[in-house]
């Protein structure tokens, strides 16, 4: 299926300030925040990353959605590299990819209606109509695609008299407000109630179908991507270890580290627990996240895992093609993909 939006060796460093001594001091210390990410976004399709908390997984998302610049590495909508901030390409991949954030009550401001929102997503993007009656319809038409009907009973309401689920339901009805062809949204229910979450997934999953919408879903939660994604990329440290169909990679995971999730996630049959963070691995697999100031040398799992080797901690595996819908980035798997 046709391919949005791409990802090539995205990396971004944040720069480090502690004191004057570090300010002065030559090499200044930075972040490694994500290193060398690559991606794939495609039409009517779910991508998860999925990875612990501090992994990345958000400053992925946020540079896709340009609310920063990069350190290096390529952005591409069909196709085309977005390198200029600010210019007209620039502010047409803003309109094309919208982002979805965990918590939808810190993203509506509180002092404006649904009707403020919406209208004003609608108008950001020259999609109001030429009429009062027209941008009436048009407010329906969002409210009615995010399953908040009657839409009159949504529209003048604030964002405090809304529960977390209609308030997220909201959030997407505003991103849906500027026709894009790609979503990205980060952790979009960890934060709902756990017997809501399932209700707003499934309505990501029928926009991706009716809209034929490219989804990039981040999650802590491995038991969620099988659920709800086509394929499934895994983050350890600011780097992918491990990617392929969502199937292939919580059934058979290859890369230690994702078989430390999927050994710490709930039961993935049990739906009514997806998402769940109090049976997340967030802070369950074994061992400390590195520190991503100085990331461990070689594969930054190394720390972690039990079947590490010497060449692990001085060489970074790269990726092993293992089959036509799975790959790990692990020294494990040298001979095999030969
Ligand atoms: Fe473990 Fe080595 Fe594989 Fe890293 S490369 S996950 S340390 S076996
Ligand atoms: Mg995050």
């Amino acid at each position: 299926t046709e391919v949005v939006l791409e990802a090539e060796g995205l990396t971004k460093h944040f720069p480090v300030r502690r004191g004057v001594r570090d300010l002065l001091s030559k090499d200044r210390k930075v972040v490694h925040a994500v290193d060398d990410i690559q991606l794939t976004l495609r039409r009517g399709r779910v991508t998860a990353l999925v990875g612990e908390s501090g992994s990345g997984k958000s400053t992925v998302a946020r540079l896709l959605a340009q609310l920063y610049g990069r350190t290096s590495g390529d952005i591409r909508l069909h196709g085309d590299s977005v390198t200029v901030r600010g210019g007209r390409r620039f502010r047409a991949y803003c309109r094309r990819v919208q982002m979805i954030f965990q918590d939808p009550f810190a993203s509506l401001n509180p002092t404006h209606t649904v009707r403020y929102h919406l209208t004003r997503a609608l108008k950001i993007h020259g999609r109001a109509g030429t009429s009062a009656a027209e941008l009436e319809e048009n407010l329906r038409d969002l409210l009615l695609r995010v399953q908040l009907t009657p839409p009159e009973r949504y529209l003048d309401k604030f964002p405090h008299e809304l529960s977390g689920g209609q308030r997220q339901r909201v959030s997407i009805a505003r991103a849906l407000g500027a026709d894009p062809e790609a979503l990205l949204a980060d952790e979009p229910v960890s934060m709902l109630d756990v017997s809501i979450r399932l209700g707003v997934l499934n309505l990501l999953r029928d926009l991706k179908e009716r809209l034929n919408l490219a989804i990039l879903y981040i999650t802590h939660d491995i038991a969620s991507a099988r659920y709800f994604a086509d394929e499934t990329l895994v983050m350890y440290a600011g780097r992918m270890v491990e990617g392929g169909s969502s199937e292939t990679v919580t059934q058979n995971p290859a890369h230690p580290y994702t078989r430390l999730l999927i050994e710490s996630a709930p039961d993935p049959d049990r739906l009514d627990r997806v998402g769940d963070p109090r049976e997340a691995p967030e802070d369950e697999a074994g061992g400390e996240p590195p520190s991503l100031i100085a990331p461990p040398s070689g594969c930054r799992f190394h720390p972690r895992c039990i079947h590490a080797m010497p060449k692990c901690s001085t060489e970074l595996p790269p990726r092993f093609e293992l089959s036509s819908n799975q790959w790990a980035a692990c020294w494990l798997y040298e001979e095999a993909a030969r």
